[in-house]
């Protein structure tokens, strides 16, 4: 049972440094985490600006190409104006360039809409193409300050972490996953002491009948407050050595 106690606590003085080690990293993952989700943002609107552009360009061509082809089978109808034989005829051909007229009005004023939204896009990712460098920059340092804080506590991490996963074999299943579950909730501290015959995760008093069954060292407790596993201080001591 001493053995089962105190591999838990060996547990939580690991996680403890680690804990420092992930404190140490302060607020950099998230805000790096953050810029990159709004450079994602404002890189898929622009992209998504881009290629309405191209849509654009590509409609105005085949527009140009239409205007092209009425213009030359309208030159075709006011020549064959010359050599019509009857008033039918006449009309027929008339409506034709009329009609012909009128589409390419209509193609030319809509390449003209096209144009106009076309600049007005690019006015648009001239304007946001700043702010994705400027949180670039931001991404950036925060990434190299970050990376000097990993690179810092590297061979400890490494070292902790391979401590941690040689304690944690020793420690029993349910228990671990209590622990973890309480860490989990409590945000840290799943394993504490008694200090001044207070939990030292909530500091809410044990009363003095319970210290003494905890002293013990045969039995798992859990703090009544907070839920925190309690040991005895003789644990807490042998797991530090
Ligand atoms: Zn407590």
């Amino acid at each position: 049972m001493i053995n089962r106690l105190t591999s838990l606590y060996k547990l939580q003085l690991i996680d403890d440094q680690l804990d420092e080690l992930e404190e140490m990293r302060g607020d950099l993952p998230l805000a790096v985490q953050n810029l990159e989700s709004r450079m994602n943002d404002i890189a898929r609107t622009i992209s998504e600006k881009e290629s309405e552009q191209n849509e654009s360009i590509d409609k105005r061509d085949k527009n140009e190409k239409e205007i092209e082809r009425i213009l030359e089978n309208q030159k075709r109808f006011k020549a064959q104006l010359f050599s019509v034989r009857n008033n039918k005829e006449y009309d027929a051909l008339t409506k034709e360039i009329d009609h012909s007229d009128e589409v390419v009005k209509r193609l030319m004023m809509e390449n003209d809409a096209l144009a106009d939204s076309s600049k007005k896009l690019s006015v648009e990712i001239e304007e946001i193409t700043p702010l994705l460098n400027e949180l670039k920059k931001d991404s950036d340092e925060k990434k190299s300050d970050l990376d000097q804080i990993v690179r810092t506590h590297e061979k400890e991490e490494v070292k902790l972490r391979e401590e941690r996963k040689k304690v944690e074999e020793l420690v029993k299943k349910g228990d671990y996953s209590a622990y973890m579950r309480i860490r989990k909730a409590k945000r840290g501290k799943g394993v504490v002491t008694i200090k001044r015959s207070a939990c030292s995760g909530c500091q809410n008093i044990v009363p003095s009948q319970r210290q003494l069954e905890i002293r013990r060292n045969n039995k798992l407790f859990n703090c009544e407050y907070c839920g925190r596993i309690l040991v005895s201080s003789e644990i807490a001591e042998a797991a530090g050595e």
